[in-house]
């Protein structure tokens, strides 16, 4: 598979990862976000340009380490299988979900806008400027575009469900 084709979803990976940037840069100290604080990383279901991006990822881990990861999927199936020793295999691939996790986000809910993050992070901050919020309803609308835009360019036969869960994800170039 071409780097052409995810293109456009490598793009807004990018988007998303400057904005978190700035994030950590502003409230640097004040977020326990780290390598080994990982109870968010629970078994996701992502979407077919995501998918596709992992398992390209996922083929050039040894074969070893994938034979281990497809043995966690049996073994702990709540668990992200990539998350091994508390460490995320693919993390220079992982989902945009989990490059927002923990970060503060709005979404609509009930007809009013809330805010969310983890909890563990922004310890005392009572009050986010707009700029470092991310808006997840805009964000999935720009997904669920690049994600129509690969499928229109891709021709897989059966034609592949909306969400596809991460551990069938990673084999789909397999
Ligand atoms: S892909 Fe990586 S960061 Fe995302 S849930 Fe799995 S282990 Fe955690």
């Amino acid at each position: 598979m071409s780097n052409d084709i995810l293109e456009n979803y490598i793009r807004l990976v990018q988007r998303v990862d400057s904005h978190t940037r700035r994030v950590d840069a502003a409230f640097s100290g004040r977020m326990a976000c780290k390598k080994g604080c990982d109870a968010c990383c629970r078994y996701l279901s992502i979407f077919p340009v995501e998918a596709f991006a992992m398992a390209r990822a996922f083929l050039n881990l040894d074969q070893d380490r994938r034979e281990r990861i497809n043995a966690r999927i049996k073994e702990a199936p709540e668990v992200c299988p990539l998350l091994v020793d508390h460490v995320c295999v693919l993390y220079h691939a992982r989902p945009l979900i989990c490059r927002t996790h923990g970060y503060p986000v709005t979404f609509e809910s009930d007809g009013a806008l809330q805010v969310d993050f983890c909890p563990l992070n922004f310890k005392g901050v009572q009050h986010f400027d707009q700029e470092i919020l991310i808006s997840l309803d805009q964000l999935n609308q720009v997904l669920f575009a690049v994600n129509a835009r690969f499928l229109d360019q891709i021709d897989t036969e059966p034609l592949l469900p909306d969400r596809i869960p991460i551990g069938d994800a990673l084999f789909l170039l397999a």
